[in-house]
């Protein structure tokens, strides 16, 4: 776990903030959607992390960028790089096991931002304190789960 330099900035206050951005590739395809992402298709993906704090440590750093590679970009490297994010419900879940072929399992549908959420939330369980998650499905195309004053909102761009 990272011990975060502070954690739980007061809205009205300045923070520090850094980001880190991670490439991943994934194949995916949408349930209960009519249209072209009903199909399996995958994506270049990017994932952009943004930390913030309000103080430094005394290194007089928000997180070591290092810190964040070894733990979120190692995560995403062994279990969604290059692999198909799937609707657990997904009828293709199980011929892709049976083939031995690797699968990632979501509870919801495997759109831009329950991934961008799933990481979020991976990040925050490891110590991390996350403020924002963007992922780039495309070139032209994202989704944001961020950390607002109210919590947590979802918002698309
Ligand atoms: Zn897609």
């Amino acid at each position: 776990m990272i011990k975060p330099a502070g954690s739980n900035p007061s809205p009205d206050r300045p923070v520090f903030k850094v980001c880190r951005e991670i490439d991943f590739c994934y194949g995916h395809r949408l349930l209960h959607y009519d249209g072209k992402c009903k199909y399996p298709h995958g994506h270049n993906g990017r994932v952009e992390i943004e930390i913030s704090s309000e103080r430094l440590d005394q290194r007089g750093m928000v997180v070591d960028f290092n810190d964040i590679k070894r733990v979120i970009q190692k995560w995403i490297d062994q279990k969604l790089d290059h692999r198909m994010l799937l609707h657990h419900e997904d009828p293709l879940v199980q011929p892709l096991k049976k083939l031995g072929e690797p699968v990632f399992l979501m509870k919801e549908n495997p759109t831009a931002e329950n991934i961008a959420k799933l990481i979020f939330d991976y990040a925050s369980s490891q110590g991390f304190f996350v403020t924002q998650v963007k992922l780039w499905e495309t070139f032209h195309s994202f989704a944001v789960y961020e950390r607002s004053k109210e919590g947590v909102s979802e918002s698309l761009g």
